[in-house]
């Protein structure tokens, strides 16, 4: 977790690009000088996967996890929020270090157990634009050159990432779209739904069962069961929710009476009804 990260630009430009079968001369344990040197001061963004497991492992409702131990920021371009952890005000350090490491070791931020790799996703289709790994050095830490010497898919593997990689997939989806380079910023309602579809999902829960979500989208019995407590599937369900509204997709479908509704009074309008089916 870098303090002070380097920019997108000098990444892409001087970063040697690491795959899979690159090897890491990494060490990194409790008995290092510089244990915990990383959990301060750092600048953790969190993806809607992390808050999920760090609110449930805290049995926080998302709101409360959100009030207390994050900060909104914002990416360079100004269109879009970002979830920041929170570190102590007094301190510096993150609210869950300890002195016998991360409180929060099963549950603790994609970032968190990348470091000290780093994933590039530049956009194109040009083999140089392939998506890569880097390693980000900082005098903080004093794991490099430690060894052993091991490949990246094995670091990887050995820091559980696979679950946060299958659970970041919908909201990576999402993150990738056109519309965030070539549209305008969003406007307050919609980034009040993107904040809350992406990271209060608890509010997005009571969101779609106390308003009249189902009664006009069509969403199977079973799955609506499964929304009530299962939250990985609501995750899920958030990302494609915010997919149809913000870029129009067809991942939702309109229940048949309010799709006859709209086209009767599209009709009767003389337009064509260009809502998604
Ligand atoms: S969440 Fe855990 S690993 Fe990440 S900065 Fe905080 S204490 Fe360190
Ligand atoms: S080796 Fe690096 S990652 Fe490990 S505790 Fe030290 S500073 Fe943190």
């Amino acid at each position: 977790m870098p303090d002070v990260g380097p920019t997108q630009e000098t990444i892409l430009r001087d970063y040697p690009r690491l795959g899979l079968d690159d090897t890491l001369d990494f060490h990194c344990g409790k008995g290092m000088d510089c244990f915990t040197n990383c959990c301060r001061d750092v600048a953790i963004v969190l993806t809607p996967y992390d808050v999920l497991r760090m609110k449930t492992a805290l049995h926080l409702d998302s709101s409360e996890f959100l009030q207390k131990y994050t900060l909104l920021g914002c990416t360079k371009d100004q269109k879009l929020p970002v979830v920041l952890l929170k570190m102590n005000t007094e301190d510096r350090r993150c609210p869950f270090v300890t002195d016998e490491g991360c409180s929060l070791y099963a549950h603790r931020p994609w970032a968190c157990r990348m470091y000290p790799l780093g994933l590039a996703e530049p956009k194109g289709p040009q083999p140089a634009e392939r998506g890569f790994y880097f390693v980000i050095q900082e005098k903080l830490c004093h794991g490099h050159g430690n060894g052993p010497q091991r490949s990246i898919r094995d670091w990887i593997s050995s820091q559980a990432i696979d679950t946060f990689e299958m659970m970041g997939e919908p909201f990576r989806d999402l993150m990738l779209n056109e519309f965030w380079e070539k549209g305008e910023p969003l406007e307050p309602s919609k980034l009040e739904m993107y904040l809350m579809a992406c990271y209060d999902l608890d509010r997005f829960r009571r969101f779609i069962f106390e308003t009249r979500f189902f009664g006009i989208f069509d969403v199977d019995e079973a799955r609506i069961e499964a929304l009530r407590t299962d939250d990985e599937e609501l995750l899920v369900f958030a990302m494609e929710w915010l997919r149809f509204s913000l870029f129009n997709a067809k991942t939702m479908k309109l229940k048949p009476s309010v799709m006859d509704s709209l086209e009767r009074a599209a009709a009767n309008d003389g337009i064509a009804c260009e809502t998604p089916r």
